[in-house]
């Protein structure tokens, strides 16, 4: 089997503004992704998503589609799609950094293997070490009586879990999180993500005045400038700290570990540039006796299956302590898939068909097709 093409199709579906997410980095308010799909000379074609924003990875629309088709179409094209390790390798030898959009192709290619051998890609990835992944909700850091009214919102859906977005304002998080803990009451798990919108200094202060409401962990309190800032908060406060913005690469991974600078680690399909990277980050994490956990850039269905592979055949994601954020059905008002992921209030699972499991609807990706 050979890579004969890969087409780019740019959409944008529109996310509910009232949920979109603030946080300590600015709003999530709209997704520029690129959907792909691998075309082969066979009739199997793999799916993939690029979730890419300019916040969070400098990539967009623009940079993915000038990237798959000038520099890692060409390496792809004629090869043998299920050699995902060599492929990866070549993607990573011809550009730089660009690692949402080479975990898009990344992802598709997984697909076609799953759809080669006829099994869910979980199955390939060793079988579940779960029925299915606990899943948290995400509330936006707006104002408190409006962040309350959200969680109260998402404990109606019947999440259990959630985190708030801080890292704002020091006294305006303390309220927020104050009035988010008053709507859900004592049973709900609360963390807080302040994407390293807190010095270490404002760190140490406010995540110890946050104890108060009973938070479980803290994510990426400082910025991912220098690993032991991170290490320096860790050692002051009672609270298990959660690296999101500090970890891309296995290598980030290593230095977090060798520092001491978190309990837990965020694994997103795109940071490391694929499932195959995130899967060696959690081995990683499962070998230094730290968890992990799988963040979010609000994926659509495409990636949001395989960040459900991921954790259903991951032993170091423990997302039954640190439930992932596989969110997208609760921000967008619609997916683009043909058959929607079962992805409810608290836990999400598979579609039981080889590889990712998914098909776009044709209609629906039409619809939000921006180019
Ligand atoms: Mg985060």
């Amino acid at each position: 089997m050979k890579i004969t093409q890969i087409e780019t199709i740019p959409v944008q579906v529109p996310i509910n503004q009232e949920r979109a997410v603030r946080g300590g980095r600015g709003a999530h308010t709209v997704s520029p992704f690129v959907l792909l799909r691998v075309h082969t000379d066979t009739e199997l074609i793999g799916l993939g998503e690029v979730s890419c924003t300019p916040i969070w990875s400098g990539e967009d629309q623009m940079t993915a589609i000038h990237c798959i088709h000038t520099y890692l179409g060409p390496q792809l094209i004629g090869n043998d799609p299920t050699e995902v390790e060599r492929l990866t390798a070549r993607m990573n030898r011809v550009l730089a950094g660009n690692v949402f959009t080479k975990a898009g192709i990344e992802m598709a290619l997984w697909d076609l293997v799953g759809k080669v051998a006829g099994l869910p890609l979980y199955r390939i990835f060793g079988g579940p070490v779960r029925d299915e992944v606990p899943t948290k909700f995400s509330v936006s850091g707006l104002e408190p009586a409006q962040a309350a009214r959200i969680a109260a919102w998402a404990v109606e859906q019947g999440f259990r879990t959630m985190k708030v977005k801080v890292g704002i304002e020091p006294d305006q998080d303390v309220a927020r999180v104050r009035a988010v803990r008053a709507a859900v009451g004592p049973d709900v798990r609360l963390g807080v993500d302040a994407n390293g919108g807190w010095s270490p200094r404002v760190a140490i202060q406010t995540i110890r005045r946050l104890g108060e409401f009973g938070i479980y962990f803290a994510e990426q309190p400082v910025a991912p400038l220098d690993v032991t800032w991170m290490a320096d908060v860790r050692r002051q406060v009672p609270v298990p700290l959660m690296a999101d913005e500090s970890l891309y690469t296995l290598q980030d991974a290593m230095a977090l570990i060798r520092v001491g600078a978190a309990d837990i680690l965020s694994i997103y399909i795109g940071k490391g540039g694929g499932i195959g990277a995130g899967r060696k980050v959690a081995a990683l994490a499962e070998a230094a006796g730290l968890t992990c956990t799988v963040g979010s850039n609000l994926e659509l269905g495409v990636a949001s299956a395989a960040m459900i592979h991921l954790a259903m055949a991951s032993p170091g994601i423990g997302a039954e302590e640190f439930p992932c954020d596989i969110l997208g059905p609760f921000f967008y008002e619609s997916d683009v898939l043909a058959e929607p992921l079962p992805i409810k209030a608290g836990s999400a699972r598979p579609l039981e068909r080889p590889g990712l499991g998914v098909e776009l609807d044709d209609a629906l990706v039409a619809r939000y097709r921006v180019d």
